[in-house]
């Protein structure tokens, strides 16, 4: 029997929804939302492909034996030497949990928001399709199509759009009224005296902190989305850290701890400098490869939690496939004792 149910995307700080189709209890693929206010029934391919990590999950597996390797690793290394690594993949209750696991011991926590920052007053999607002049920095269009077709709306509405990628070619480029190549910081300084109240500026990536102190300096909105679907829930409760204080802290690490995240996909470092990593993770991913220990956990089918969006929207999700695997926070539990 084929069954319909509504879920959110895990793929990006965007915050669409999506629909999960499931055979006779099994997922076997994805459908439009149709009436979810942030896509309104649009997924880009990387959000109908996020269910592969479910087809692809780790075998259930012994997690007793695994969680008392762990917390043999965990004794036998001073607890200045252990880092924690969470991210947006996690939940706002998985970061809660965490944190608190990371704190009580005196563990690290490195956390890395795309070297992006916080912004109180966040620009909401509406304020996008509204503003007369829109300022983009990353490409948009490809990497977070549902903010891209914001951007299109905004342009048919009459908006000008400003832009600044690296590709000539990039679909920002061939939208864009004006687009800038060089650099960030050249495209900060040239637009400065145009960007007013009237402005958004939307941006995915920057170059340094000092297009970051650029950026919170201008008089218009901001929004700042984040590759990972909850690093704006996760910013609100940690400090997060630039790519350069990240590698330092592996540097100064002996055990790591990756918390639902692919750390060796995403910094050039020599993980090998590393006397012990151990991943908890849903499905293979880089780091998972070169793990001491893997220990499963639920991916967020099998799970309720809650993600903050790009505009700071709480969205919450429920459990659309039921499964005996722990989650983080029933692992984490365990290795409370
Ligand atoms: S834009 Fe982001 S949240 Fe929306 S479907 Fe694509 S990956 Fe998922």
């Amino acid at each position: 029997m084929l069954e319909i149910k509504h879920t959110l995307c895990p793929s990006c700080s965007v915050g669409c929804g999506i629909n999960v189709v499931l055979d006779d209890g099994e997922i076997v693929g994805t459908f439009p939302y149709k009436r979810h206010p942030v896509n309104a029934g649009k997924n880009c391919l990387n959000g109908r492909n996020s269910i592969n990590c479910y087809k692809n999950k780790f075998e259930n597996v012994e997690v007793n034996a695994l969680i008392s390797d762990v917390l043999k690793e965990l004794q036998s290394v001073d607890s200045f030497n252990v880092t924690v690594i969470c991210s947006g993949n996690n939940s706002v209750e998985e970061i809660d949990a965490i944190k608190e696991f990371a704190e009580s011991n005196d563990f690290n926590i490195g956390f890395y928001a795309d070297n992006l920052i916080n912004v109180d007053e966040v620009a909401s999607y509406d304020d996008i399709e509204n503003a007369e002049k829109i300022f983009v920095i990353g490409d948009l269009l490809y990497e977070n199509p549902l903010i891209g077709r914001r951007i299109v709306h905004a342009k048919q509405n009459g908006a000008k759009i400003f832009a600044y990628c690296k590709s000539e070619t990039s679909v920002i480029c061939n939208l864009a009224d004006e687009c800038f190549n060089n650099s960030v910081d050249e495209f900060l300084d040239v637009n400065n005296a145009n960007i007013d109240e009237s402005s958004v500026l939307i941006f995915n990536q920057i170059d340094s902190a000092e297009n970051l102190d650029k950026i919170k300096a201008l008089n218009c909105k901001l929004l700042p989305v984040f590759s990972k679907s909850n690093s704006k829930g996760a910013l609100n409760v940690l400090e997060s850290k630039s790519k350069d204080e990240m590698l330092e802290l592996f540097d100064n690490t002996k055990l790591l701890l990756v918390f639902d995240d692919d750390v060796v996909e995403e910094f050039d470092y020599d993980f090998s400098k590393i006397s012990k990593i151990i991943s908890f993770a849903p499905c293979e991913n880089e780091t998972t490869k070169i793990s001491d220990i893997v220990v499963p956990i639920k991916t967020w089918l099998e799970k309720d939690g809650s993600f903050v969006n790009a505009m700071g929207s709480i969205q919450t999700f429920n459990t659309i496939v039921e499964s005996d695997v722990l989650s983080e926070i029933e692992i984490i539990e365990k290795l409370k004792g």
